[in-house]
């Protein structure tokens, strides 16, 4: 009987898997893909959705082709749990899948209870996150539109790691940008846990004063701990109170909630250790985590192209152990992260990530990556270029 493999999320990490489960098996393995969602919408563009340049539907894909094309099984579920010792999961309208090997690649929780307040505030309808491409992300925007001139947009950041290091800058700019042309006298305050900028700082801060005077005021060292949804108040650990329109409140993150549920983040209880050689998870033989529920190695970001990345070597990996091929995976893993600081230029931070046999863990490579010199409307036209490809490459 062939073997059985289950990938539980239809995302980054997910959805390249299975096609990469079927092509590296040549099309010979049993791949089952569950996701609640019926179509893939893009986190990486949706930064423009919130800023109102593009809709939803431009950064919306079907899965159809992984069915059609590459014979994957998809059910539209979620799963429930996870039953590691019977090796089984049960989904969510009761049915139960038995599996030899499980990719599971769940992307992020947010820990509403790290912010106080925050959880009724989203009940309210005061905030949200829109930290999950969807119908969160044109709620945001539609918060933005009807903000009065002069108003307050307030974006929290919570401390490293968290999904999409520049991602929040990146929000920051199409709000900004927004608002500069419909509400020039508003403001956006970035409420920032870290240090500094985590990703790209020199260059976002440059276009902050040169794009975007007077309007973005960025407070590093600001971690937010409580929101107040009747007077739209932020509380800080430290700082005095910050008042606002528009409150984007990015709490802590961890893994998916079914990794954390079945025991997989056995890293401080928030993400999930693996052997970088197959990413199968240090806590469960036979279940290989990808994408942002894992813990990283040191300047690995979590990022929709990492998650790419991680789900090949993991098929690899996969489709050998179950041909009995041997395999002496030595794996090189590449990032590039764009972001858009108005609606046509772009920043880019690549970087390469090579296996270390001797320290088990990937190290960046002398000399490679690099940053922009400048925000460009050439990295805008590449940026483009790498979502169709990516997209193709996970979904086509
Ligand atoms: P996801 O892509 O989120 O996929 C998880 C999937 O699992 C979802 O489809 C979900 O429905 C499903 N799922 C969850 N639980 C279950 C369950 N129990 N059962 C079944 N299915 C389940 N990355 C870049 O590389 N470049 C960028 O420019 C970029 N920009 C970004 C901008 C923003 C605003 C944000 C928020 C993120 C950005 N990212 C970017 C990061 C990128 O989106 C994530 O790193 C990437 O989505 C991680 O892939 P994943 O497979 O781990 O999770």
């Amino acid at each position: 009987q062939k073997a059985e493999i289950v990938v539980v999320g239809g995302g980054y990490g997910g959805a390249t898997a299975a096609k990469y489960l079927r092509l590296l098996s040549n099309n010979t393995a049993r791949v089952t893909l569950i996701e609640p969602n019926a179509s893939f919408i893009s986190c990486p563009m949706s930064n423009l959705v919130v800023g109102g340049s593009r809709t939803l539907s431009e950064l919306t894909s079907p899965y159809d082709n992984l069915s059609k094309r590459h014979g994957i099984k998809i059910i539209q579920d979620s799963v429930a749990s996870i039953e590691a010792d019977q090796k089984t999961v049960k989904l969510a309208s009761g049915k139960t899948l038995r599996y030899d090997k499980l990719v599971v690649s769940p992307g992020i929780s947010m820990l509403m209870n790290s912010v106080e307040g925050l959880v009724q505030a989203n009940k309210d309808g005061i905030t949200l996150q829109a930290w999950k491409a969807g119908a969160e992300t044109v709620a945001l925007h539609k918060q933005v539109a009807s903000m009065p001139d002069g108003g307050t947009f307030v974006l929290s950041i919570p401390e490293a790691p968290y999904r999409c290091p520049p991602g929040p800058y990146e929000r920051a700019c199409q709000v900004a940008n927004y608002l500069k042309q419909h509400k020039s006298k508003s403001k956006v305050i970035i409420l920032d846990a870290n240090q500094d900028v985590t990703s790209k700082g020199g260059l976002f801060k440059k276009v902050w004063a040169e794009q975007y005077p007077g309007m973005i005021d960025y407070r590093p060292k600001h971690n937010v701990v409580g929101v107040d949804a009747k007077t739209k108040t932020v509380k800080l650990e430290v700082q005095d109170d910050v008042k606002g329109d528009v409150l984007n409140i990015l709490p802590a993150m961890s893994a998916g909630e079914i990794a954390v549920k079945t025991g997989l983040a056995n890293s401080n209880g928030r993400w999930v250790n693996v052997n970088y050689l197959n990413f199968e998870s240090t806590a469960r033989k036979d279940i290989h985590v990808l994408g942002d529920s894992i813990q990283v190695a040191p300047l690995m970001p979590k990022s929709g192209h990492m998650a790419n990345q991680h789900a090949k070597v993991a098929a690899a990996a996969i489709v050998a152990e179950l041909s009995g091929w041997e395999i002496n995976p030595a794996p090189v893993l590449t990032n590039t992260c764009y972001s858009f600081v108005n609606t046509r230029d772009v920043v880019h931070v690549a970087s390469v990530h090579q296996y270390n046999a001797a320290e088990k863990t990937f190290k960046t490579v002398p000399g490679s990556g690099g940053l922009s010199p400048e925000a460009s409307a050439l990295e805008g036209v590449y940026a483009w270029g790498w979502a169709r490809n990516i997209w193709a490459d996970s979904l086509g």
